[in-house]
């Protein structure tokens, strides 16, 4: 019986991650003397001239050694001028080496590359550097997650989707909140700073993005409670704070922090701080260096029914919009909003991809972005007006966007006018992290697209509803509505220019990575259920896969090492849709605990052709003889389950998706193991492994918690007989 539960208990530290370069070499050969390589290599790295790269260095795209910046350079495009490795040749690309994460569990993030060091952030914010060469591990950095979340009832993930790199340093930020930075070298922290108290329902899972001797950061946290989005540039050698510009506004009698804090005041109506009003940004950050601006896409509303936030209507600036900033003083340029008075979860914290695009005959500094909402933009960066937006999913909240307006046409009833609406696209977007790339040599996007619609509901909702610091709400309900397509997924290229697919590949599951296009004419993308895909990229044809025996979804990244082109890509299924917060994820059958989490590289001399997985496992949910559910707490237990966020890692409905045990086959909280279960979740036993404790639970809580989960446990197919 698989009970999804580890025995140990241990901290992330205990097991040291172990690498393998050839085939069947065991996995734990050089756990043992890494230490001592470790100092090794770090004292030898230390030795040399210390580099400071700066933004000159990450806007280079001519430079393929390196991969400096999360969308590989400043422009965010993914795309790698490398043409080594191609469609003559791919059927030659193996695996190089492996760097196995015993204690990782969702993986979403794009490692960097700088002087043939690979530098990632894994599970619970540990960053780690290795060689890219052999995949030694060369120092490892925790910054003690558990250690600060313990007491505190938390909100979010223990993921992150990136670092940043300038200067001699290395930066990353906390699920807890923190912003800190590393020398690239040693590996020792430099500075750390805290960018929002912990008294605040934030999380952050985002890379911080550094430009201009400075570190950009924002959070996540706008369904955890009362919120209100800002983002932070701090000083990249100090940490000290250089800027801070506020997305929404707060309590006119308060006054307003810039004039353009007194402009979005405006466009809210009520007592919108009273509810935070959200727009946290959390993804979405692209330097402009030939423009001198920063680019932030902003968050959704808080809470998201625009009733209940902004009764009396508005577009509620800044959220759900790509502002432009001056990028040395935080200072607001232009806006573009894509969703105004958003109340479906639209936000815009897809990412931003610039490029030079040549339109009715001119070239235009364009900014492309594909937020949730379901329209792909086009936007001239030098004023923020529109050019272009097309839907790249299905869409029916609105029509189609006004180009003379640049506003969106919605259509009678998609803000749920009547109390119930089904939309398309859901609250999970039609796009969501999973970056996009763009190939300047085809002229095409290669977009990550999810297909979902939701049924809103708000018929129950109290007027004077308010949102409470931790406990989860939105201020509607909602459900996944009714299937668009035969799947859920698809990656699709886009024509930016004309605004049209030029192919699509269906996906039987979704979640699948960002992209990586290369000048070989060739797109990499990671999929839901392990495969590693190449397709050629001017017509969507398969060209190479290989199965890497885990889902992936975090973006490969491609970089040239002594003369060898090398794809880089951390395997690990990860994020909203691994943690099962909508069905799909179980029937992948990737088990906590059981399915290794790796850093893979590939090369076209590489030796090893098979990466050992054990094959999918799926929860066998334990029936606890005698136990009678009774049906009333168990419905105070669904009900504690949501608002406590269980669901974002052991998965809606008490099935999980890999993120953490499934509690259906755990023996926790069965009832001989009652004190267990209670030292884990009231006391925080396993805070190690990224289970906050909830200090101020009632045993009544606990009690009705355990009914919900035998509920489940007995509801489920397998436990049903
Ligand atoms: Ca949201």
């Amino acid at each position: 019986m698989q009970t999804g539960i580890n025995s140990g208990g241990t901290m992330v530290t205990q097991h040291a991650p172990t690498v393998s370069t050839k085939r069947n070499q065991p996995f734990s050969a050089l756990s043992g003397i890494c230490t001592l390589l470790c100092l090794v290599a770090v004292a030898t790295h230390a030795s040399a001239a210390t580099r400071l790269i700066d933004d000159a260095d990450i806007a280079n795209q001519a430079n393929t050694a390196d991969w400096l910046a999360y969308g590989r350079t400043h422009n965010e495009q993914r795309f790698s001028p490398l043409k080594d490795i191609n469609q003559g040749n791919i059927g030659q690309l193996a695996v190089s080496w492996f760097l196995d994460l015993p204690n990782d569990v969702g993986l979403v993030s794009t490692p960097l590359v700088a002087d043939g060091i690979l530098y990632f952030t894994g599970t619970m914010n540990i960053i780690r550097a290795v060689d890219a060469r052999s995949g030694k591990l060369l120092w490892e950095y925790d910054p003690q997650v558990a250690r600060a979340v313990a007491g505190h009832k938390k909100a979010g993930w223990v993921h992150s989707r990136g670092i940043s790199l300038y200067g001699d340093k290395l930066f990353a930020a906390t699920w807890d909140g923190r912003l800190f930075a590393l020398g690239l070298k040693t590996g020792k922290l430099v500075w750390s700073t805290r960018t929002y108290d912990m008294s605040e329902a934030l999380y952050i899972t985002g890379a911080p993005k550094a430009f201009k001797g400075k570190v950009l950061i924002g959070n996540g946290g706008t369904e955890s409670g009362p919120s209100r989005g800002y983002v932070s540039a701090y000083d990249a050698d100090t940490g000290k704070l250089a800027w801070r510009f506020h997305i929404v506004p707060g309590n006119p009698a308060d006054g307003f922090e810039s004039a353009a804090m007194e402009m979005a005041a405006k466009t809210w109506t009520g007592k919108w701080w009273e509810h935070g009003g959200g727009g946290n940004a959390w993804h979405g950050f692209t330097f402009d260096d030939e423009l001198n601006a920063v680019y932030i896409g902003t968050g959704n509303g808080s809470p998201w029914n625009r009733k209940i936030r902004s009764p009396d209507g508005g577009d509620n600036l800044f959220l759900c919009a790509v502002v432009a900033l001056d990028p040395d003083t935080g200072e607001y340029k232009w806006h573009y909003q894509t969703t105004p008075g958003e109340t479906w979860d639209y936000n815009s914290n897809m990412d931003i991809v610039l490029a030079d695009l040549k339109i009715d005959g001119k070239v235009v500094k364009a900014l492309m972005h594909a937020p949730k909402n379901g329209f792909f933009y086009v936007i001239d960066r030098r004023t923020g007006k529109l050019i272009s937006a097309e839907p790249f999913a299905d869409v029916n909240w609105a029509t189609h966007v006004d180009l003379a307006t640049g506003r969106p046409v919605e259509r009678a009833g998609a803000r749920y006018e009547d109390g119930e609406e089904n939309i398309f696209p859901s609250p999970f977007g039609a796009h969501s992290w999973h970056a996009m790339s763009y190939n300047p040599q085809t002229g095409l996007v290669y977009l990550p697209t999810l297909h979902t619609s939701a049924d809103f509901v708000d018929k129950s909702v109290d007027p004077d509803w308010k949102a409470v610091a931790f406990v989860g709400g939105t201020a509607v309900d909602w459900s996944q509505g009714k299937d668009p397509r035969t799947y859920p997924g698809s990656l699709q290229a886009w024509d930016p220019v004309n605004q049209k697919q030029i192919w699509s590949i269906p996906q039987q599951h979704s979640w699948a990575s960002g992209t990586l296009t290369t000048a070989s004419n060739l797109v990499f993308q990671g999929q839901a259920d392990g495969w590693l895909i190449a397709y050629d990229a001017t017509n969507g044809k398969e060209v190479w896969k290989f199965d890497t025996g885990l889902g992936i979804s975090a973006p490969p990244i491609t970089y040239k090492l002594d003369g060898k082109q090398m794809i880089s890509v951390l395997v690990g299924y990860g994020g909203g849709m691994a943690s099962r917060i909508t069905p799909g994820a179980e029937d992948l059958g990737w088990a906590y605990g059981v399915h290794k989490r790796r850093l893979v590289t590939f090369a076209l001399d590489g030796e090893i052709n098979k990466l050992e997985q054990p094959p999918a496992q799926f929860a066998e949910p334990i029936l606890e003889a005698g136990f009678d559910v009774d049906p009333v707490l168990a419905a105070q237990g669904e009900v504690i389950y949501g608002e406590q966020a269980c669901s974002a890692c052991h998965g809606l409905g008490v099935i999980a998706g890999g993120m953490a045990p499934d509690l259906r086959a755990s023996a926790m909280p069965l009832s001989e193991m009652e004190r267990f279960f209670v030292n884990i979740v009231r006391d925080g036993e396993r805070v190690g492994r990224g289970m906050p404790g909830y200090p101020e639970i009632t045993n009544h809580q606990i009690e009705a918690l355990r009914h919900y989960i035998r509920q489940a446990a007995h509801a489920s197919p397998e436990g049903s007989n």
